[in-house]
């Protein structure tokens, strides 16, 4: 039996000392059911995938570490003390690591396994409100309409500079201006021939705060013969809930969403956070930017009418949950006029994963910090990421900054060049 009186000198050593750490017995069945956590070979591959690895440099914040603080935990060799929790909680679940892993180590289960037998946050945290809006649609409006009339009164902005604290920081995430109404749900017929049918998921927040995101994507679907359904939302993956440990409650909203959908319809999901859900909601389910760059028909062109200069963003949930980090990029390269901006973030990541947002502010505030200076020089004329809460996080920075830089989703560029076009 292994003694771990603290995990992060544990760890330490055996870094230094290069000391391997196959030496533990094979997993049987442990007390938390974290299974497969023997997989891991200690490669280290996974280590400079990891953005809170490189923003710490300490094995605890590394996958490596926290698959064996997990197999300790399951073992019984350390209990859930605080350092062992704060290095679970640090975590961004972006999987980037799962999905460099050589041995097929099932990180992200892994993680989603122990948040659910965590003991609960100590102190005030926003997440377990959102997360209840997230799971009653009639709640979920009730909010909006109050940030709406806080938005239209004037109120918003002056109350998230006055209000300090996880509050005052989740104000100043919202989107400035505050859109004028939600999605809409619908059906829309193109004018022309008609091709394959589609569903629009209108997401639980993405339904309020990214709506320009879909009606971008509804025209320039129908521009392409697609007709288009949006069924009335919000309609929540169960993400939000997932990445707080309620995976009884995520499941449950999964199965719910997926009751009101068709599954014979193909869905697409504009935001890649959502992805990691949203594939067992339908039979068929696509990531709106890698099916564009599918969908594209032959022999059309679009222009925006000027040269921009775009900085792509690529989410951690695109490259290592979608695994289809090129696909925004690619979509650029077809508009004529744009020139693309070699853009990567220090430490992989903007913090805005999810409820991360909320549950780990000052983490999160630590990724923010370094999205401006990662910008190209000279600045970009915009900036475009297919994930909600990236761009929360990129928008917020902007303003805190002074600096107008529009945020888009692709789909919102492509309609811009498409809307040019006879
Ligand atoms: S890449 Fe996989 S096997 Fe290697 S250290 Fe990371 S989790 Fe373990
Ligand atoms: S999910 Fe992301 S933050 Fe968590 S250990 Fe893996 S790479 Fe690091």
């Amino acid at each position: 039996m292994l003694h771990l009186p603290d995990p992060r000198i544990y760890y330490c050593i055996q870094t230094v000392t290069g000391n391997p750490m196959t030496d533990c017995p094979p997993s049987a069945p442990g007390r938390y059911g974290l299974e497969r956590t023997d997989q891991c070979v200690k490669c280290a591959l996974c280590l400079p995938r990891c953005p809170t690895y490189r923003l710490t440099a300490l094995e605890t914040e590394s996958p490596r570490g926290r698959i064996r603080l997990m197999e300790a935990l399951d073992r019984g060799e350390v209990g859930f003390d605080p350092a062992v929790v704060e290095a679970l909680e640090h975590c961004l679940g972006c999987l980037s690591c799962e999905a460099v892993c050589p041995a097929s180590v099932p990180y992200g289960a892994l993680i989603d396994r122990v948040r659910t037998v965590m003991p609960a946050k100590r102190g005030f945290s926003l997440e377990p409100w959102v997360i209840g809006f997230s799971e009653h649609p009639r709640r979920l409006r009730f909010f909006d309409r109050l940030l709406r009339i806080l938005a239209r009164t004037g109120l918003l902005t002056p109350l998230g500079r006055v209000l300090t604290g996880p509050s005052g920081r989740a104000l100043r995430l919202l989107p400035n201006p505050y859109p004028r109404q939600p999605v809409q749900a619908g059906r829309w017929i193109p004018s022309g021939p008609s091709t394959g049918r589609v569903a629009l998921l209108a997401g639980c927040f993405s339904s309020l705060w990214s709506p320009a995101t879909y009606d971008s994507a509804v025209r320039v679907l129908t521009r392409w013969g697609h007709p288009v359904e949006i069924p009335e939302s919000p309609l929540c993956c169960g993400a939000l809930a997932r990445h707080s440990g309620a995976e009884t409650r995520a499941a449950r909203q999964r199965e719910k969403t997926r009751s009101r959908l068709d599954p014979s319809t193909p869905l697409l999901v504009t935001d890649s956070g959502c992805w990691r859900e949203a594939r067992e909601l339908a039979d068929d389910v696509y990531e709106l930017t890698s099916f564009l760059l599918r969908a594209w028909p032959q022999g059309v062109h679009a222009a925006l009418g000027k040269s921009q200069r775009i900085a792509v963003h690529v989410p951690c949930s695109q490259s290592a949950q979608v695994h289809q980090p090129r696909a925004a990029e690619q979509l650029m390269e077809h508009i004529d006029q744009v020139v693309l901006l070699p853009f990567e973030l220090p430490e992989g990541c903007c913090g805005g994963a999810g409820s991360y947002l909320l549950a780990m502010p000052e983490w999160s505030s630590r990724f923010a910090s370094s999205l401006l200076p990662a910008l190209p020089q000279p600045l970009p004329d915009r900036i475009v990421t297919t994930n909600l809460g990236c761009r929360m996080q990129f928008e917020a920075e902007l303003r805190r900054a002074g600096l107008v830089i529009p945020v888009q989703h692709p789909v919102e560029v492509l309609d811009e060049a498409f809307g040019r076009l006879p």
